[in-house]
């Protein structure tokens, strides 16, 4: 990072507030820098080490997996057992006649997060040593347009209301992709928490010193 904080002594930044134009200055990790004409946040202190990133993405991972090959939930009832995957869910939707409510949690539920855990695993890894990835700018465009349509919680809230529901008339037995995903959605939460672009691109400037330093 040595580059990066070097860089960082020679870098302006205009305040978004008032437009007063700055010299900015290496801040203490989770502190912040406040612009002295109205006082707004100008940037943030590092949240999270690229390290703390990757273990983060990488445990996201597993759990996604996870949630994807087995049971959500396991339904008895009269003798009847039923249990569906996440990817079945959409399934069961789709014969329903559903193709809208099955889409959109396909989408939000399946399709967005996986694209949102590879876009930062690709541009992160090779940071982590020391490479800029190709079509980096492409994957961070990606990983920005994703995450609005990230409705994880939003999922779980629904599974919850109804699982507490149905428990009246069946048993419920929530299954391992039920804990994996309660797992997922608190290490996205902590992951979307500390990721800051301005970290990103001073991992991604540091990268490129390096590797303009390499070429002889
Ligand atoms: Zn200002």
């Amino acid at each position: 990072m040595k580059a990066a904080e070097t860089a960082a002594r020679h870098r302006w930044i205009a305040c978004e507030q008032c437009d007063l134009l700055q010299r900015e200055v290496d801040l203490a990790e989770r502190s912040d820098a406040h612009c002295p004409r109205c006082n707004a946040v100008l940037y943030r202190g590092s949240r999270a080490r690229l390290d703390t990133m990757i273990a983060l993405a990488l445990g996201c991972a597993i759990m996604f997996l996870v949630t994807n090959m087995f049971p959500i939930a396991a339904l008895s009832t009269q003798g009847i057992d039923v249990s569906t995957t996440l990817f079945g869910t959409v399934h069961v939707l789709t014969e329903q006649e559903r193709p809208l409510v099955a889409m959109l949690m396909f989408v939000t539920t399946i399709l967005v997060p996986a694209l949102e855990l590879s876009a930062l695993l690709y541009m992160l890894l090779p940071l982590r040593f020391g490479r800029v990835p190709a079509s980096l700018s492409t994957a961070f465009r990606l990983l920005l347009a994703a995450h609005p349509w990230s409705m994880l919680e939003v999922f779980l809230l629904g599974l919850l209301v109804t699982l507490v529901k149905l428990s009246e008339l069946a048993t419920i037995v929530p299954g391992i992709a039920f804990w994996s995903f309660c797992g997922m959605i608190v290490l996205f939460s902590w992951l979307s928490a500390s990721f800051s672009t301005r970290d990103f691109w001073h991992w991604v400037e540091a990268a490129r010193e390096g590797e303009r330093k390499a070429v002889p």
